[in-house]
């Protein structure tokens, strides 16, 4: 009963194509994540030992979960999200308990990809301050870091992380062995905006739109924000029954979502 607090999705639909820029990230992470499961005799073949955890960090909405989910898609896997607040807020006391059950659910679903979302709500340095639930939270890193010790960095178990604070993250977290591999997913830069705004324009009917001049007036938005401004756009449209959709619906879209979404505290990350 207790698995409805974790997300499982038997090989998800998230494919590369739909994630814009971030091309070396990407191939870092399958090599350290799809590839160990997909070609395993490459690595025992070079006595090369893939990285037991990976850590993804950067600010909300970039792709890390979606890049997450690719991957099991490719590696034909077994998606398994739990988010490291909901354990540590939602069920208090249970922690240590859900964390096992995690890893049981990973092995028996097999090949499977783990990841733990908002990890610094586990494991992190400066949030116990001695308060009650700090004995409980380090209980819950205390088992993950016993799961993650427990199995073999060749298995078809791979463990993901994702945090927006890495700054905050317990050091027995980055030991070797543990999540020894971290991968920055940046803001996007105006080459990736460009991919990104073409991913979620696909289906959209465009009138005559210079993407240029859209993606330089969205500076510091994320791909969520990107998807939610196209998103916008097309309500805006829409809502003037308009034959296509115009810079002027992109225009007043930027500046909905941008205000809704104002310079976040994102950028402490
Ligand atoms: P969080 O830390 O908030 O969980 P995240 O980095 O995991 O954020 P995602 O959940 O992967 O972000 O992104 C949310 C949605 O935003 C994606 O499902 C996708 O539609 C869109 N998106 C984010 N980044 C990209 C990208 N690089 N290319 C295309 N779409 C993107």
């Amino acid at each position: 009963a207790r698995v409805r607090v974790m997300e499982l999705e038997t090989s998800p639909s998230a494919t590369f194509e739909q994630v814009g820029g971030l091309k070396e990230e990407i191939e870092e992470v399958r090599e350290a994540v799809e590839y160990p499961i997909t070609r395993p005799e490459v690595y025992a073949r070079l006595g090369v030992e893939p990285p037991k955890g990976i850590l993804l960090y950067g600010p909300p909405g970039t792709g890390k979960t979606l890049i997450a989910k690719a991957v099991a898609h490719n590696a034909s896997a077994t998606f398994i999200r739990m988010s490291g607040s909901e354990l540590v807020h939602k069920f208090i006391g249970e922690g240590a308990q859900l964390v096992r059950e995690l890893f049981e659910l990973a092995r028996e679903r097999a090949p499977s990809i783990v990841f733990i979302d908002e990890i610094d709500a586990v494991g992190s340095t400066r949030t116990h301050d001695g308060t009650s639930g700090s004995a409980e939270v380090q209980r819950t890193l205390m088992q993950l870091l016993a799961e993650m010790d427990g199995f073999d960095n060749r298995g078809d178990i791979r463990i993901m992380a994702a945090t927006n604070r890495p700054d905050m993250l317990d050091p027995a977290l980055l030991r070797p062995g543990r999540f020894d591999r971290i991968i920055e997913i940046p803001f996007p830069d105006a080459g990736s905006r460009t991919e990104i705004l073409k991913i979620h324009t696909r289906n959209l009917s465009l009138g005559d739109i210079r993407l240029p001049s859209i993606v330089s007036r969205t500076e510091g938005a994320t791909g969520a924000e990107l998807e939610a401004i196209c998103r916008e756009a097309g309500m805006i449209a829409v809502r003037e029954s308009a034959t296509a959709i115009e810079e002027e619906h992109f225009d007043a879209a930027i500046r909905k979502v941008r205000h809704e979404m104002p310079e976040q505290d994102v950028r402490m990350y």
